[in-house]
Formats: structure tokens, C-alpha cells, sequence
């Protein structure tokens, strides 16, 4: 084995005489940790056999052979084990209980609370070393402090220096030892501290200063508003500068940002430039002309440019709801689409910035859901930096004891082995340390990287709030505890730095560039024009006219192109006659069917140069078995998508299979499809109603985005819908939800019956220049039913056809009752009708809920003027489904003096049985009650 190795190891081994402990505890000590050896050490150990490695030898050999090997050396050199080569590596031991836990001795706290356990890996005596040993030479191992061998008095001082004081890093548990090394030689090479000269402090103060002065400017002018002060947390603005400033150093073009209240106003006024004036106008209740109902001014987002050494940086501060934690997947989803714009691939030109706060951080689930996505093919972004704004109490709830179980709030972020640098916010400049190396760290290894500052709350939750009823201890604290900045310029007053008459003179300048209202920060710039115009898509509503013809012979040489693969692609026999099937639809010797029709649509929008992106559980293949976009080589593995071929230079089409998550993806995918109109984006269940899993993000953003934000979105949600009996959880959307959520025009609902109509539908989402979110109940058995076929031409000349009249030749003047339905429930109907052979029942199909399509139906209903008796079926229990949301749609589109009846399932509150055979009985007693006339 490696016996060059060895050799080389015996011959250059700096210790006298070698000592076969030594060796064997610096072997073990390196299996624990590769970085806690020094790298010459690390080599010896990395070019050995090991368990992990694809090798026959078992680690107990590779030890066995290190100490035969030392006690050949011993003998030779007729030495012994010495006492100190025993210390030496005590020592290492020691340096490496600092790294893993010296975070648990650091001074965090800038109220001194936190009630730390005392470690005691961090003494010398668990390490056998005692005072005797302080004045020894020791070599430092892989200590990066720029000398081989320190006394242990000086080892122990620098370890105490880097790891703690103001900065508690938290970074053995990554595996990697690349990016452990990287991070030791950056803490440890600057002894845990970065040198500010006096223009950086100056700097930094100003920033203090800024952030206190805004606080206390609006807590004089509108005393008892709510601000959500960052007051404890004001180092977050310099925090944020720095952050910025850096990020445009190393070639970021833009930045998003998301964040709770907690300190919105401050980091809308001191970091993006907001206009003062605007927010006071804000409290005093003025608001500008907005079509929208608006929203408290600590939710709204921003956008402007930011100057920084490398150029102008583009900020947009996302909207935020009051649902802590879900705007993050907003954020990141918003950063893939500029990053896909920019054609940036890996992270490097877009930065998301997350703000937590600390008992939201442990408390909400979304918060791994991110972090699980956070390097997933279809969700990264290259690595968010995440700040916690850690104020020790979640409005009432105290830390430790209710809000968490783990000893950080941070802990979550271990699961993607984040490194977490805890800083107390009341030392600045290690606060904007850290923030440098973060940022390094996440554009070195494109990682995420969490920054946790810990600071406190200077009032209650809101400042109407009186925080001492709950915390008595922690705001008797509070109360004498001075400002950041006052700290902060006592020590640059102490240095030398900075006058105290200068920082008082700041102070005041401050205010008066407040009384101006003009913006105070001295980096903004006005928004330059932005590389995405959303005019075209302004103030449009569903009635636009667009074209959305494609001719006979494009669909043809599209539908051929689609339904090829590689004669070397080999196909599991299933999928392979999917393809046969295709290509005889493409010849047109057979109907389509909605697989076809669907993938056909996005064959002509990629051929249009448009980027689509499909995102869900099992988008690939389709849940049931039908789309098969993206296929499987049986041999080698590998994928192949048609769609992806059709011609240079076409749009592409990428389609996912998601984390099985709901709230995070689709909450990635609403910020995608919020930064980008050009892109058909679409979310697909994998059952309709697991897309409760993700209300928040239905109720708080889609739904209602455009109506409090004016920020247009054009997300399709398809969400497979449909009683077929496989019980209360598989067969229901919850098309009711949509439904009740749906006002204002503010989105689609679509329950296409037919290939041809999702063709149109989704053709239509993208080419209409409207941008709102599509809510389409998609079906699961029509998607092979015999009668859900369609031919070529109906793909030709028609758009989607939001309400579908009868079908079959019956002479309308026969017609007794007229039944209004969607979706599935409609075939039952036509083949129980057909089987009847019964001719006095027309069936009118309703394919857009919402918005209701008043003028299509009232075309169909001419036919039917002298019908009295009118008829809502549905699959859904009474209710659920549409009749409660629609049925004034229904009685105003009959003729009147009419009548209108409910035929459906009873009302439950469950969405369906779980038995077929009760299943089966409803269905058809539903149906049988529809058509039959007493
Ligand atoms: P951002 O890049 O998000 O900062 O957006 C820049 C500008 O583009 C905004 O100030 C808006 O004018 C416009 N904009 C961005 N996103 C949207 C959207 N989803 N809907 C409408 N306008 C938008």
C-alpha cells in the first residue's frame, strides 16, 4: 500500500525519536476531524486506505501498520515516548475543542443574559494540560495563526480571541474539509477579527447612527404607530451595506431581499433608499392612487439601484405577507428567474438575502422546506445568505424555555451543513467581520450560510406593546442598556477615531437630512430601466385580443417532432407504446389525447422562443402515467426530451420533478413567475388537494398579490381533480377554495374537458398579454377515457372556449331541462345519456368558472329560452365544488322565471368516501338524478 507515504512520513516526521501514541492519537484525532492535523500531516493521513474509500484494507490495518511503523522508528532511534510529544497532542485536542464548541463560551449576548453551560472540553485540565504548561512551546497543527509553535498561554489567549468573543462560528459539523480549512484560515487568520481603518469606523457609526435616528425620528413624530422597530438590531444596516456593497464587488447585478416586519421601515430608509418623506407620508395615512387595496406600509416591497465598488446593484425588497418565513422561497424563486435572464448558471450575478427572525426560524416549517431545496437541480440559486435578526422573544414567547428545543434558533440550518456565525450585534465590526465572510463563503462554495445576529428588542413587539408584563428580567435590562451606536462611538472615541463632538455632530445631521425627506442614503440611485418590461401586460384584462392560431402544417412537422427520440434512447416498453400511440396521433391516424395535446401546446410556445418551467412531484412522467416529457433511458439512465428538440435555438422547456413539498415550491415558483412575464411557469400537484399544503401561498399571494401589491403574476396551478372513488384525500382540488378566494378578476379557474381545450388553455395563459395566475382543475381518468379525444383541426382555429354547448345533434326545441356542469361529471352524464338514448336533456359544459363567462353561456342559452328547468350536477359534495361560489352566475345566465337545482352529493365534511362501492352508488345516483325528468 502506501509505503512511499510512510517513508517519507518516518523520514521527515518532526518529532524526535517517533512516539507511537502520538501518532496513534493524531491518527484518531484526524479521523474525527481531518482539519484538526496540520495539512503536512493531513496529506500522510489522506493518502491512506480508508473505509470510506473503494479498498480492501480495513482501517484496522491501516493502524496497525502506523504502529509497527513507530515502534521501527523507536527502536532505530532508541528513543522513548516522551511526556511532551503525550502534550503536544493534548494541545491539538484542545485547538480542536475550540473549533467545535468555542461558540458556546462566546460573548453573544449584548444583554449578558443568555445563561451559557460551561464547556468543559475549553479547559486545559480535560485536556491533561495544566499551568505548568503555559510557558512550552507547542507546535499549533493546523491553527492558521501564521506561526508553527506558540506557547500554550499565547494558543489558549488566540483561541479565546477567535472563537470567543463577539463571534461564535459554528462550523465543524459540514463534512467537507475544504471548506472547514477555508473557513478556520479566514477566522483564525484574522484572530476572529477584521481590521477596520478610520474611514470604514466612521463609516460604520454613520450607519449606527442612521438606524437608531430613524427610529427614534418616527417614535417622536408618530408616537403609539406601529413601526416595528429595529431598535436592539441596529447593526443590521451596516450588516446590509456591507452585504450589498461586497456582493456588487464580486459581480452581482441584483439583490432580493426578503424580510418580516421587524425593522422593514429601517432597511427600506437607510438601505434602499426609500424616500423619507414617502414613509412619513405613509404614517400620516396618505397613500398614492392605486387601483389595489393597498397594504401596511411594513409589508410593502421596493426596488431601486445601489452604487457599489463594481458597479450599480439592483435592489428589490419582495413583498411581504404577514405569514413569517413563506416570503423566502418567494425570494429565491424570484432570484432563479433573474439568474435564468442573466444566463447565469450558477449563483454568481443574482444574491438572495433572507431576514429571519429567531423564533420564526425555528418555528416555521417552510424554513427547511427551503433549505432541503436549497440544492436541488430545479431550486438552486447558487446559496442564500440568511440573516436572523435574533431579538431573543417572539413577541411574547421567551426563547429557551417555549419558543424551541434546540440550544440555537439556527439549529435548522445544520441539515444542509450551513456554516452559522453568531455575532453580537453590539460589536459592529464584527458584525460587518462576519458579514465579509459569509458572503465569501456563499460565493466561494455556493452554499447557504446563515448569520445570526444576535441583538435584543428595544420595545414590545409593536411599540403600542408593553414587553416588561412578559419579560420582566429582559426589559429591566433593556431599559438601561445604551444604544449600539453610543457603545460604539465610545469606543471610537477611545481610539482616537472619532471626536465625540463629530459623532454628536452626526447625530444631528442625521435629523436634519430627515426634516428634508429626502433620501439619506448615500449609495442609492434611481432605478435604472429595468431589463423586464411589464408594461405590455399592465392593466389588461381577460378580454385582450391575441392571436392564437397556429396552422395545420406547423402542428403537423411539431407534432412529428415531438413523438421522436434517439433509436439508442431505449424506452421501457409502457413508454415506448406511449410513443407508438403519439406517433400515429402526429399522422393523424388516431385522436388525440390529453398528453398529447398538452405537450403539443408547449411544442408551439417553445417553438415561439418562449421558456417554460414545470415544476411538481412527478412532472416528468405526469403523476398518472400521460405526459412522459422527459424519458428514461431503460440501459444507462439518462433522460431525453423531445420537446427540447425541436429546432436551434428554440425556447426551452425544463420540467422537474419537485421536492415533495408544496408550500416552499410553489412559493418558489409564484417568485419566479412575479419576476419574469416572458416565461410560462406552472405548478403541478401531484393530487389536487395536497395544494393545501401550501394555502398560505394561495391565500396570501396569488389570490390577492396584485389586488394589495400591484405585483402581476402569471403562475398556473394544475391540480389534478376528479371523483373516481379513490377516497376523501385523492379526489378533490377544492375547487371551492379557489372559487370563494376569486373577485376582482383576479385570477382564471379552468376545468378543461377536452385535449384540444388544455391545448388552448395553456396556449392561451402564455400568448394572452395578461399576467395572473391560472387555477386549472386538471383531470386524472380523462386522461385516457375514450370520449376526452380530440382531432388535429380542433387545435387550429379556435381559442379555448370558456363554456361548451352540446355536443350531440339533439333538436333543442325537445329540450326539457338543461344541465349546467364541469369537468369530469360531464362524460358520466353524456354516456349515461347517450345509453338512455334521451333526447330532452341538453348538457352545457362551464370550462372557466372564474371569471364566469356570462356572453358564451348566454350564446349557448338561445337555444334554450323556452326551458324552465334548469340543473347544476356536480361531482362534489353540496358544499364543495362550484354551487355555492357560482350559483349566481348560474341563475343569471337562465332565462327568467326559470328554476335552477342542485344535483350532486349531499353536503360533508369530508371531500369524498372512502368506500367504491359508495362511491359508485353516489355517482350514479347523482347522474340518474341529473337527467331524469319526473
Ligand atoms: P424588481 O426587479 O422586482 O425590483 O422590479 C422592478 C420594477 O419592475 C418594479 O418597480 C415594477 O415597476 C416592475 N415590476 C416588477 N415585478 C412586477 C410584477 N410582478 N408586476 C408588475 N410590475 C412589476
Amino acid at each position: 500500500m502506501q509505503d512511499g507515504v510512510m517513508r517519507e512520513w518516518l523520514e521527515t516526521s518532526h518529532l524526535a525519536g517517533g512516539n507511537v501514541a502520538y501518532i496513534e492519537q493524531m491518527f484518531e484525532a484526524y479521523l474525527d476531524d481531518p482539519t484538526a492535523v496540520s495539512d503536512e500531516w493531513r496529506k500522510v493521513f489522506d493518502a491512506l486506505p480508508s473505509d470510506g474509500k473503494a479498498t480492501d484494507t480495513k482501517m484496522s490495518d491501516v493502524r496497525e501498520q502506523f504502529r509497527e511503523a513507530a515502534k521501527n522508528k523507536l527502536k532505530q532511534s532508541g528513543g522513548g515516548s516522551s511526556v511532551s510529544d503525550q502534550k503536544q497532542v493534548k494541545v491539538l485536542q484542545l485547538i480542536n475543542a475550540y473549533r467545535f464548541r468555542g461558540h458556546q463560551h462566546a460573548n453573544l449576548d449584548p444583554l449578558g443574559l443568555w445563561k451559557q453551560d460551561t464547556v468543559p472540553d475549553l479547559s486545559l485540565d480535560f485536556h491533561e494540560l495544566s499551568k505548568d504548561d503555559l510557558d512550552r512551546e507547542f507546535n499549533v497543527g493546523s491553527l492558521a495563526v501564521g506561526s508553527e509553535t506558540m506557547k500554550l498561554k499565547d494558543i489558549h489567549n488566540v483561541l479565546e480571541n477567535i472563537y470567543c468573543g463577539s463571534i461564535g462560528a459554528e462550523y465543524m459539523h459540514i463534512v467537507s474539509t475544504e471548506e472547514k480549512r477555508w473557513i478556520q484560515q479566514r477566522l483564525e487568520g484574522n484572530l476572529g477579527k477584521a481590521k477596520f481603518d478610520k474611514e470604514q469606523q466612521k463609516k460604520i457609526l454613520r450607519e449606527l447612527i442612521s438606524a437608531d435616528g430613524l427610529e427614534k425620528y418616527l417614535g417622536s413624530k408618530f408616537p403609539g404607530a406601529k413601526r416595528f422597530s429595529l431598535e436592539g438590531g441596529d447593526s443590521l444596516v451596516p450588516l446590509l451595506k456591507a452585504l450589498i456593497s461586497r456582493s456588487g464587488e464580486q459581480g452581482a447585478k441584483e439583490v432580493v431581499i426578503g424580510m418580516a416586519h421587524r425593522g422593514r421601515l429601517n432597511v427600506l430608509v437607510n438601505v434602499l433608499g426609500k424616500k423619507p418623506q414617502d414613509l412619513f407620508d405613509e404614517f400620516a395615512g396618505k397613500h398614492g392612487e392605486s387601483k389595489g387595496s393597498g397594504d401596511v406600509k411594513y409589508h410593502m416591497g421596493f426596488s431601486s439601484d445601489f452604487a457599489t465598488p463594481g458597479g450599480d446593484v439592483h435592489l428589490a425588497l419582495a413583498f411581504n405577507p404577514s405569514h413569517l418565513e413563506i416570503v423566502n422561497p418567494v425570494v429565491v424563486g424570484s432570484v432563479r428567474a433573474r439568474m435564468d435572464r442573466l444566463g447565469d448558471k450558477v449563483g454568481e450575478k443574482v444574491l438572495p438575502i433572507t431576514i429571519h427572525g429567531d423564533s420564526a426560524i425555528a418555528g416555521q416549517g417552510v424554513v427547511q422546506e427551503t433549505f432541503n431545496m436549497s440544492q436541488t437541480r430545479a431550486y438552486q440559486v447558487g446559496g442564500s445568505v440568511r440573516i436572523v435578526v435574533n431579538n431573543q422573544v417572539g413577541f411574547t414567547t421567551s426563547k429557551r424555555e417555549d419558543a424551541r428545543s434546540t440550544q440555537y434558533c439556527t439549529d435548522i440550518a445544520k441539515m444542509v451543513q450551513a456554516p452559522i456565525f453568531h455575532v453580537n450585534a453590539d460589536d459592529p465590526e464584527a458584525v460587518v467581520f462576519v458579514t465579509q465572510l459569509a458572503l465569501d463563503y456563499r460565493n466561494t462554495f455556493k452554499r447557504d450560510v446563515v448569520i445570526d445576529l444576535v441583538c435584543y428588542r428595544r420595545h414590545g413587539h409593536n411599540e403600542a406593546d408593553e414587553p416588561s408584563a412578559t419579560q420582566p428580567l429582559m426589559y429591566a435590562k433593556v431599559k438601561k442598556h445604551p444604544v449600539a451606536r453610543e457603545l460604539y462611538a465610545e469606543r471610537l472615541n477611545e481610539s482616537g477615531a472619532v471626536s465625540e463632538d463629530d459623532a454628536k455632530q452626526w447625530v444631528q445631521d442625521y435629523r436634519d437630512a430627515l426634516d428634508k425627506g429626502e433620501v439619506v442614503v448615500e449609495e442609492h440611485r434611481p432605478m435604472r430601466a429595468h431589463s423586464v418590461d411589464w408594461s405590455p401586460y399592465v392593466g389588461n384584462d381577460w378580454d385582450v385580443e391575441y392571436d392564437y392560431k397556429v396552422s395545420a402544417k406547423k402542428l403537423k412537422e411539431l407534432a412529428e417532432k415531438i413523438s421522436q427520440y434517439p433509436e439508442e434512447h431505449k424506452l421501457n416498453s409502457r413508454v415506448a407504446k406511449v410513443y407508438q400511440e403519439r406517433q400515429k396521433m402526429a399522422k393523424g391516424d388516431k385522436a388525440l389525447d390529453w398528453g398529447f395535446a398538452e405537450s403539443l401546446a408547449y411544442a408551439t410556445l417553445v417553438d415561439k422562443d418562449v421558456h417554460i418551467r414545470l415544476t411538481g412531484q412527478d412532472s416528468g412522467r405526469g403523476t398518472f402515467f400521460h405526459r412522459h416529457a422527459v424519458l428514461h433511458n431503460q440501459e444507462d439512465g439518462s433522460t431525453y426530451m423531445p420537446l427540447n428538440h425541436i429546432r436551434e435555438g428554440q425556447g426551452q422547456i425544463e420540467i422537474y420533478d419537485s421536492v415533495l413539498s408544496e408550500a416552499a415550491v410553489m412559493a418558489f415558483e409564484y417568485g419566479y413567475a412575479t419576476a419574469e412575464p416572458k416565461s410560462l411557469i406552472m405548478w403541478e400537484a401531484q393530487f389536487g388537494d395536497f395544494a393545501n399544503g401550501a394555502q398560505v401561498v394561495i391565500d396570501q399571494f396569488l389570490s390577492s398579490g396584485e389586488q394589495k401589491w400591484g405585483r402581476l403574476c402569471g403562475l398556473t396551478l394544475l391540480l389534478p381533480h376528479g371523483y373516481e372513488g379513490q377516497g376523501p384525500e385523492h379526489s378533490s382540488a377544492r375547487l371551492e377554495r379557489f372559487l370563494q378566494l376569486s373577485a376582482d378578476h383576479n385570477w382564471s379557474v379552468c376545468v378543461p374537458t377536452t385535449p384540444a381545450q388544455v391545448f388552448h388553455m395553456i396556449r392561451r395563459q402564455q400568448l394572452r398579454p395578461v399576467r395572473r395566475p391560472l387555477i386549472v382543475m386538471t383531470p386524472k381518468s380523462l386522461l385516457r377515457h375514450p370520449l376526452a379525444i380530440s382531432e388535429m383541426d380542433e387545435l387550429e382555429n379556435t381559442g379555448f372556449q370558456n363554456a361548451i354547448g352540446e355536443i350531440d345533434s339533439l333538436d333543442p326545441k325537445k329540450v326539457k331541462r338543461v344541465v349546467l356542469c364541469s369537468g369530469k361529471v360531464y362524460y358520466d352524464l353524456l354516456k349515461e345519456r347517450r345509453d338512455r338514448e334521451q333526447d330532452d336533456v341538453a348538457i352545457i359544459r362551464i370550462e372557466q368558472l372564474y371569471p364566469f363567462p356570462a356572453e358564451e353561456v348566454a350564446d349557448i342559452m338561445q337555444d334554450y329560452q323556452h326551458v324552465k328547468d334548469f340543473v347544476w350536477c356536480q361531482e362534489e359534495p353540496q358544499n364543495q365544488g362550484a354551487w355555492y361560489s357560482s350559483q349566481h352566475n348560474f341563475w343569471a345566465a337562465i332565462p327568467s322565471g326559470a328554476q335552477l337545482t342542485y344535483r350532486g352529493r349531499d353536503a360533508s365534511a369530508a371531500p369524498a368516501v372512502g368506500y367504491l362501492s359508495e362511491h359508485n352508488k353516489q355517482q350514479q345516483k347523482l347522474v340518474d338524478e341529473a337527467l331524469t325528468i319526473k
